[in-house]
C-alpha cells in the first residue's frame, strides 16, 4: 500500500508532468514571468468555468478577501458578519483594515454560517457578511442574499475551501459558488481543490465597476500608468502559477469526482459507526469535499484516536481547534454576537480524514478499518 497522506500532491502531479514542465520551460524561455499570456488566458478560463464575467487574479486567497474588501469601499469601524469557525485568513483581514468582525455561530451539522445568527447580529453599522463555503459545500446562500438585500450589505464569499462547487436556489436557478455574491474569493494553495505549486488567488464578479476596482486595489491603486487613484497594493498572480492552474483547470471536474467517490466510500463505511456522525449533505449544493471532516459524540476521546491513527501511519487534522472569536489576535475585540455553542462545541469535536484525488481503495480500507477498530474501543 502507497504511503497515505492528508493530501497526495506527487502522485497527482506524476499524472500532469510532461504538461506542466512543458509549459513552465516555455515561460522559462520567454522570461515573461508577471503578467504573460497563461494570466490572460487563465482569467478568461475560469471566467468560462464559473460562469463569472470578470476574473482578477492576485497573490494568494488571504489578499483576494483583504482586497475584496477595500474595492468595496469597507472603512475602519464597519461591522462585517462572518462565522468564527473558519480559518483564520477570513477574520484577519477585517483586523487589518481595521474593520469589526462580528462573529456569529455555524450550523452544527452543515458546519456552515446560520443565516439565522446573521439576522440577528445585524446593527446599524453592519456594512457587509463574508459566508465561508466550509469543507467544500455552499452555505445557504438563498437566505444569506436575501437578508443582504433586505438590510443593503454587501457580501464577499470565501470560496476558497469550494471551487468547483455549485448551488441551486429554489427557482431552479444554478450558480457555481463564489459568483453569487458581490465578489467570491478563492485560494490556489497547493492543497486547496484547484491549486498551484506556489501560492495564488482570484476574485470574480459579474459587475463590471467592482471588476474594475478589484484589479485596480490589486495593482498598487493604479488607473494608467504612474496615476495612483487610491492607496492599493501589489498582489499578482505568477505567469507560471497561471500555467499549472490552465492545465490543472482541465482535470477540476475529475479532482472533485474523485474527492467525492473517497467521500462516499467513508460515507458508506462509517455511517452505522456508534459515537460517529458522518459530513452532512444538503440537497442543493454539490458538496466538492476539500475536507472530509466527522464529529465525534462527547466522551470519546479525540486526542487518543488522532494518536491512535498517527501511530498505524494515517495522517489526521483537527480543522480549527481554536475559533476566530478565541483567538488572541482579537481578544481586544468585543466582536461576537450572540451564542457559539454549535462553533465552541464544534472545535473540541470535529477531525478530518485524508482527503485528496489520489486515494486508493486499499488505503481507503486501511482508514475505514482502522477508525473503526478505534470506535469498537
Ligand atoms: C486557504 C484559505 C484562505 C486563504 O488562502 P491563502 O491562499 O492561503 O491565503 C482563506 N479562507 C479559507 C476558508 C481558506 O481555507
Amino acid at each position: 500500500m502507497k504511503k497515505i497522506q492528508m493530501v497526495d500532491l506527487i502522485s497527482q502531479y506524476e499524472k500532469i508532468k510532461p504538461q506542466v514542465q512543458s509549459s513552465i520551460n516555455n515561460i522559462l524561455d520567454n522570461a515573461q514571468f508577471i503578467n504573460g499570456p497563461d494570466v490572460h488566458s487563465f482569467k478568461d478560463e475560469l471566467g468560462a468555468y464559473l460562469g463569472a464575467k470578470h476574473v482578477v487574479p492576485c497573490a494568494n486567497g488571504t489578499d483576494a478577501l483583504q482586497i475584496a474588501m477595500m474595492a468595496l469601499g469597507l472603512k475602519p469601524g464597519d461591522e462585517v458578519i462572518t462565522p468564527s469557525y473558519t480559518y483564520i485568513a477570513t477574520t484577519e483581514v477585517m483586523g487589518l483594515l481595521r474593520l469589526k468582525p462580528v462573529f456569529v455561530d455555524c450550523e452544527k451539522d452543515t458546519f456552515n454560517i446560520s443565516p439565522k445568527a446573521i439576522e440577528s447580529a445585524i446593527t446599524a453599522r453592519t456594512k457587509a457578511i463574508v459566508p465561508v463555503h466550509l469543507y467544500g459545500q455552499a452555505c445557504d446562500m438563498e437566505a444569506i442574499m436575501k437578508i443582504a438585500e433586505k438590510y443593503d450589505l454587501k457580501v464577499i464569499e470565501d470560496n476558497a475551501q469550494a471551487i468547483g462547487s455549485d448551488y441551486t436556489f429554489s427557482d431552479g436557478t444554478v450558480k457555481k459558488t463564489g459568483t453569487i455574491g458581490d465578489v467570491g474569493c478563492t485560494s490556489f494553495f497547493p492543497s486547496k481543490n484547484l491549486g498551484c505549486y506556489g501560492d495564488g488567488g482570484a476574485m470574480c464578479t459579474d459587475n463590471d465597476e467592482i471588476a474594475e476596482k478589484l484589479a485596480m486595489v490589486a495593482n498598487h491603486g493604479q488607473s494608467k500608468r504612474y496615476y495612483h487613484d487610491v492607496v492599493g497594493c501589489n498582489s499578482r498572480l505568477d505567469t507560471i502559477q497561471a500555467a499549472v492552474l490552465r492545465i490543472k483547470l482541465r482535470e477540476l471536474d475529475n479532482y472533485i469526482d474523485a474527492r467525492r467517490a473517497a467521500a462516499d466510500y467513508y460515507d458508506a463505511e462509517f455511517s452505522e459507526v456508534k459515537g460517529l456522525t458522518i459530513p452532512k449533505r444538503v440537497g442543493n449544493s454539490k458538496h466538492v469535499f476539500h475536507q472530509y471532516t466527522l464529529q465525534l459524540d462527547d466522551g470519546i476521546d479525540r486526542d487518543a484516536l488522532v494518536a491512535f491513527l498517527g501511530e498505524k501511519n494515517i495522517p489526521a487534522m483537527i480543522y480549527y481547534p481554536v475559533p476566530a472569536h478565541k483567538q488572541k489576535m482579537f481578544a481586544s475585540l468585543e466582536t461576537s454576537s450572540g451564542s457559539l455553542e454549535n462553533t465552541d462545541w464544534l472545535t473540541t469535536r470535529v477531525f478530518s480524514l485524508p482527503m485528496h484525488t489520489e486515494l486508493e481503495k486499499d488505503q481507503l480500507d486501511y482508514i475505514c478499518s482502522t477508525v473503526k477498530e478505534f470506535m469498537k474501543g
